[in-house]
């Protein structure tokens, strides 16, 4: 990945390819700290009429008298109206120019955090799956990269940002990689070697045996006619070991679903290696917080499995016992998130009583309709813990909409054969998902009628984009990694 430097003054800048002056609207240089040594190269470009600083306005010059090949004018819109989304979206354009100019230097007139965040995300590039004329041609990417600031701790704010980053790219791989390359053995073998990796790490596979020895009977018969074994994946974290704290992070890894029985129809089934999205997202965030050294307490749960069809599949309208030992009637073979998120979260509440817990999830087409890829649904049993998911979201641009969770959508599970169903019927279908889950949250041992906090987040619409856009330059995002980082780091 790209070296990231910092230089506190202008006149020591390196010669590059590229160096970028951002400017807000009007003109007016978005750094106040820094001199420009080109003033009359630029005063001449914005006497022209040519450049305002408008958000997403680029002027790219090509001054003799500049130490560097190419200066680039970018607009960043009216100063008062420049939120963090904006910055990161301007960096991103500047990875994508670079990448077309095959610019492998530049220095940047500038030191907000933001805008180098966008600047690594929208270099990202996925290209493991072109064929040997993408190999004559590899993509150029920047190799080191200059920020001007004179605040001393700027270079550790790009180090921190470096490492979640990273953390953030392996789940956009996971997510973007073949349904067939990434399995359930894979995922294990990678959340092995991660523990190798970070000293802070522990990771346990629970095989099928151990499945079956668990009771985890949701998670098994869904994974029924795959023709690889299913995996719950343990990653520990203690970064603050003299508390008692522990968050869980408990991730939906169905490497593909195909629907079942009940099989998906053409059109909706050719995305489904995006199914692993939360169990990806949940392994990023561990990687990333083992790497930050981060003083919490963790433990991620990735459940993985594959819903595939076959002569072995689970059956709409038999009944199938989940870990918890409430009976659960199969309505739609399609609506195996949630079965197989039941069975893992009574598992780590049973094992680790944990302080609170996230799940993560592409669980619903409904919520895609609801909230597009703007927004993901935020279920949530206590009010503090949405609130602070929420601040988190605006702060990182991966925004959650609290969406209800009330006993009416819970009732519309009702079985008449076992306790209860695993759908609810065509209405609120992101809601009565939620309230299945939530039949699986234990009281907080000791204090009875009080349910250990819980949220729930369903990232069908913003994990895998239709048509990537700003910084996410494929359909993986790799959503949720930046907002649980931010989210643990202020608890
Ligand atoms: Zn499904």
């Amino acid at each position: 990945m790209i070296e990231l430097l910092t230089i506190s003054n202008v006149k020591s800048r390196p010669v590059v390819d590229l160096f970028v002056l951002p400017f807000f609207q009007g003109e007016k240089k978005a750094e106040p700290t820094s001199t420009f040594p080109i003033d009359e190269i630029t005063k001449l470009a914005l006497a022209s009429g040519d450049f305002y600083g408008k958000e997403e306005e680029e002027l790219l010059l090509y001054p003799k008298s500049a130490k560097e090949k190419r200066i680039l004018l970018l607009g960043l819109g009216e100063e008062k109206n420049c939120h963090l989304e904006i910055l990161r979206k301007a960096g991103a354009s500047v990875a994508k120019l670079c990448r077309r100019k095959k610019i492998e230097t530049v220095v940047f007139a500038f030191s907000q955090i933001s805008f180098a965040e966008g600047f690594l995300l929208g270099g990202y590039t996925f290209d493991s799956l072109k064929g040997e004329s993408a190999k004559e041609k590899p993509v150029v990417q920047p190799k080191k990269a200059w920020f001007l600031s004179v605040d001393k701790t700027f270079s550790g704010q790009l180090e921190r940002l470096k490492l979640l980053i990273e953390a953030t790219n392996v789940t956009r791989d996971l997510v973007n990689g073949n349904a067939e390359d990434v399995n359930s053995n894979t995922l294990s073998t990678m959340a092995l070697a991660f523990a190798k990796e970070h000293s802070g790490l522990k990771t346990t596979v629970l095989g099928k045996s151990q499945l079956e020895k668990e009771r985890m009977g949701l998670m098994l018969a869904v994974n029924r006619a795959a023709a690889k074994d299913p995996a719950l994946i343990l990653i520990e974290y203690r970064g603050s070991p003299n508390t008692k704290e522990l968050t869980a992070l408990v991730g939906k890894g169905v490497t593909y679903d195909t629907g079942g029985l009940n099989l998906k129809p053409t059109g909706s089934m050719e995305t489904m290696k995006c199914d692993m999205a939360g169990a990806a997202a949940v392994l990023g965030t561990l990687k990333a917080a083992a790497a930050l050294k981060m003083k919490v307490n963790l433990i991620g749960v990735l459940a993985v499995v594959e819903n595939a069809i076959g002569p072995m599949s689970f059956k709409p309208g038999d009944v199938y016992k989940s870990r918890s030992g409430k009976t659960v009637e199969i309505g739609n073979t399609d609506a195996e998130g949630r079965l197989i998120l039941a069975d893992a979260l009574t598992y780590v509440q049973d094992r680790f009583m944990p302080t609170r817990i996230i799940d993560l999830a592409t669980l619903t087409g409904g919520i895609v309709v609801a909230l597009g890829d703007e927004f993901s649904g935020l279920f949530c049993n206590d009010d503090a813990l949405a609130q602070n998911l929420i601040v988190s979201g605006e702060t990182t641009g991966e925004r959650l909409w609290r969406m209800p969770l009330t006993k009416g959508y819970r009732d519309a599970l009702k079985s008449k054969i076992a306790d209860m169903k695993n759908i609810g019927g065509k209405k609120a279908s992101p809601c009565t998902a939620a309230a299945f889950i939530q039949a699986f949250i234990q009281e907080i041992k000791g204090k009875q009628g009080k349910s250990i906090p819980w949220a729930h987040l369903d990232v069908a619409g913003t994990a895998f984009l239709d048509d990537p856009s700003g910084y996410h330059t494929t359909n993986a995002t790799g959503c949720g990694v930046r907002l649980m980082i931010d989210f643990l780091e202020k608890l």
